[in-house]
């Protein structure tokens, strides 16, 4: 460190040229207290006024409707103040070789007229407009006096200009645009290069990034687009590598710090149950499971994300898992989004381990059901039987943490279709003794992007395809005045035996009025369309028994179908249901349609999907064919609810239609401290910056993985950078 560099940087930013005590202090109350501060200090735009024109030129610029602002260097050759009603305004007259155009201001009136001088040349920028009698007009230009010698510095005009946002009233005090300009000028001039390098020369030059000091000055004052582009992309990359080096340290430093269970794999019960199994595991079902037997054999807690697309068949997996934990003598938990799929997983794992166990004569293994509304006596004496240990799986709701349930040994958690297990739910855990393991399944998919940031610090197996045999789903995107066709094709079908769900979304106004509606909607259909086959409805007002009674019932064909008005019954698996008709699919967002869409196409039948939308949003794909890639981002916001529906009906691959999401819904608040813990992102485009997270997560990772503690002392900087910047941000151990 080279100190006396620092003790510059670090002096009050008063001693730039052209602060001064007064202006020091309006930069204070914005939270620029140093030089270096102010070096930091980034444009929040750039202007580029880099187009020079004759004032010929500007002319025919103006009859093409150029959009971006020009520069014109001229003379003056008169001014003139004029009242309008009680305020004042000043036109000032410039000329050159090729023609004559003026320049308005409406505000600072007295100030412009005595900068602008008659027979004096200056640089104007601004954007070209007509005035009432077919003269071009600047309004409100910016200008740079030029003078006859050669010593000419364009601050404002005449090439890509920075623009700092900053409060008005500061603006209005002694901080303008102008003034800014040229203190930043200043700044940048005189101090940048004493700033210290704060990334390894080697990453610096491994990447081809600009240093610290090239890219301060091209991020305020870039020669070109290029230069700023580089500029940025330097800050990019320190942003998301030290970001990658907290989740690298998170990951690595949990798995090292924390002791876990070390599990035996028994080959001989795992070979018994895939043969009782009626199928044969996929390639990426079987391939998950080598990773999660890797871990659990491992001394080091499990923390794994299993991402699987709808219906690929999470379930077993995890399944299995718990069966080895059980036969190590240790319990599993698995908790489910809902009751009522924590009640589907109880009945299908507890018959499907009593089978297996009577198959091979020996005793099933004890499953729990614990979740909310069970009565007393029933919950004490599930209580109970998870205190000595006789139930070994356990399942219930996410609720499940934040009750007390005493576990007699749990050495797995399974959290089923969420996509984290939050890092306080965790903390919980690591107060009790040995940790347990973790595995996590995603609902559906998780864009690339996520999961190389705040999905990093988890293992990652991948479930990509859907077991064998299966069709895809048929997609279609349909107008309501279809809607009696519809009806009458899943009457005609349901006489043939087919199942079908109806999704009728509701305003959330109020309960009642959902309760009302839905009831209306159902009487209206059973009167009509239906009366003739068995109808069932399930909302949002109907405890758990009651939605568990009227599941149980249509998976026993009581009904031919089943109105859903809660949004969404995430995992439902009722295999001879392969028609879902999504009302208002306007309503849902991607993934959620994505969800509802997997409720089917669950057996080897042709299922279909039919979106039941307004016409507008049907109108984009009537024009053209979707290719997102090349639309703006206003059209991106214009079309996102006929992008959304005509994506399902294009694609049925979920990691496709996530990264589709992840760009309608931008970025968002991925990054809220709410969850992930990680610092927030400023200049990293979480949509569109694949390329550098990738880099900067790669090597990261690496560095880390290599130096868990970072005592090696070529990682000197990195850990002084950590702890001047992002202590805030350490999870499981302090960096000294
Ligand atoms: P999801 O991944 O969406 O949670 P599920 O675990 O509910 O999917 O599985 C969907 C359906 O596929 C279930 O009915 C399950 O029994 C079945 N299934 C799972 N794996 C296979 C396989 N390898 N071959 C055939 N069917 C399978
Ligand atoms: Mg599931």
């Amino acid at each position: 460190m080279n100190s006396i560099n620092e003790n510059i940087l670090n002096q009050s930013v008063q001693y730039v040229k052209a602060v001064g005590p007064k202006r020091a202090e309006s930069f204070e109350s914005i939270g620029i207290k140093t030089i270096r501060d102010l070096l930091f200090y980034f444009p929040s735009k750039h202007l580029d006024r880099s187009t020079t024109l004759t004032i010929g030129k500007a002319y025919s610029y103006l009859v093409d409707g150029y959009e971006g602002e020009i520069t014109i260097i001229a003379e003056v050759v008169k001014k003139g103040k004029r009242r309008y009603g009680k305020k004042e305004m000043i036109k000032v007259s410039l000329k050159d070789s090729t023609g004559l155009f003026e320049c308005v201001w409406f505000q600072g009136v007295k100030y412009i007229y005595d900068i602008f001088q008659e027979g004096k040349t200056y640089a104007v920028s601004g954007k070209p407009t007509r005035s009432k009698y077919g003269d071009m007009q600047l309004i409100h230009p910016d200008y740079d006096r030029i003078s006859q010698d050669e010593t000419n510095e364009y601050l404002n005009t005449g090439k890509i200009i920075p623009f700092y946002r900053i409060p008005k009233t500061i603006k209005n005090k002694n901080l303008g645009d102008f003034s800014l300009r040229r203190i930043l000028n200043n700044a940048v001039e005189k101090y940048a290069d004493l700033l210290q390098e704060t990334l390894p020369e080697n990453i610096v030059q491994g990447n081809d990034l600009l240093k610290i000091n090239e890219a301060v000055k091209n991020i305020h004052f870039p020669l070109g687009k290029e230069s700023y582009n580089k500029a940025l992309k330097r800050f990019k990359f320190e942003e998301i590598f030290y970001l990658e080096i907290l989740i690298a340290l998170r990951k690595y430093q949990y798995k090292s710090t924390f002791p876990g269970i070390a599990m035996n794999i028994n080959n001989n019960l795992l070979k018994n149950f895939l043969d009782f199994l009626p199928y044969k595991l996929t390639d990426d079902q079987q391939n998950t499971l080598r990773d999660i037997f890797a871990d659990m054999k491992m001394a080091q807690p499990m923390n794994r994300l299993i991402q699987g697309d709808v219906g690929s068949g999470k379930t077993i997996v995890s399944l299995i898992a718990m069966i080895i934990a059980a036969d190590n003598g240790y319990q599993s938990v698995l908790m489910a989004p809902t009751e009522i799929l924590a009640d589907q997983h109880y009945k299908n794992i507890s018959k499907m381990l009593n089978d297996f166990a009577n198959k091979n004569n020996f005793d099933p293994i004890q499953v729990s059901l614990l979740i909310g509304g069970q009565n007393k006596k029933d919950r004490t004496k599930v209580l109970k039987k998870i205190e000595t240990g006789e139930s070994k799986i356990i399942i219930g709701t996410h609720a499940l943490f934040e009750e007390k349930v005493s576990f007699n040994n749990l050495g797995l958690i399974i959290v089923d279709e969420q996509h984290r297990f939050g890092v306080e739910q965790r903390g919980k855990l690591l107060k009790k003794g040995k940790v347990p393991d973790v595995i996590v399944m995603s609902a559906t998919p998780i864009p690339r992007t996520l999961t190389m940031t705040v999905y990093a610090d988890l293992d990652v197996s991948l479930i990509k395809e859907l077991p064998r045999g299966r069709k895809k789903i048929k997609t279609v995107l349909r107008r309501g005045s279809n809607l009696p066709d519809i009806y009458n094709y899943i009457v005609n079908k349901a006489k043939e035996g087919i199942q079908s769900f109806i999704v009728y979304p509701l305003v959330e106004d109020s309960e009642k009025l959902e309760l009302k509606s839905a009831e209306t909607y159902y009487n209206n259909l059973t009167n009509t369309f239906f009366n003739d086959i068995n109808v069932g409805l399930l909302h949002g007002r109907m405890s758990w028994q009651e939605k568990e009674n009227i599941m149980l019932q249509f998976k026993a064909h009581k009904f031919n179908v089943l109105i859903s008005t809660t949004v969404i019954e995430v995992g439902i698996d009722i295999p001879n249901a392969n028609i879902i008709l999504i009302n208002d699919a306007h309503r849902f967002g991607l993934s959620q349609l994505h969800q509802l869409r997997g409720r089917v196409g669950r057996s080897e039948k042709q299922a279909y999907c039919i979106l039941v939308t307004d016409d507008k949003n049907i109108k984009y794909n009537l024009k053209k064919d979707i290719s997102i890639e090349y639309l703006s981002t206003v059209q991106l916001n214009m079309y996102k609810s006929s992008i959304r529906l005509n994506s399902m009906v294009k694609y049925s691959d979920g990691f496709k239609l996530a990264e589709i999401d992840l760009k309608l819904r931008g970025p968002g608040d991925i990054f809220g401290t709410k969850q992930s813990g990680l610092p927030d992102l400023v200049f990293i485009d979480i949509v569109n910056d694949t390329d550098i997270i990738e880099d900067a997560k790669y090597i990261a990772f690496k560095l880390i993985k290599d130096d868990i503690k970072l005592e090696k002392e070529k990682n000197n900087l990195i850990r002084q950078q950590l702890k001047n910047n992002y202590s805030s941000h350490f999870f499981y151990s302090k960096i000294a």
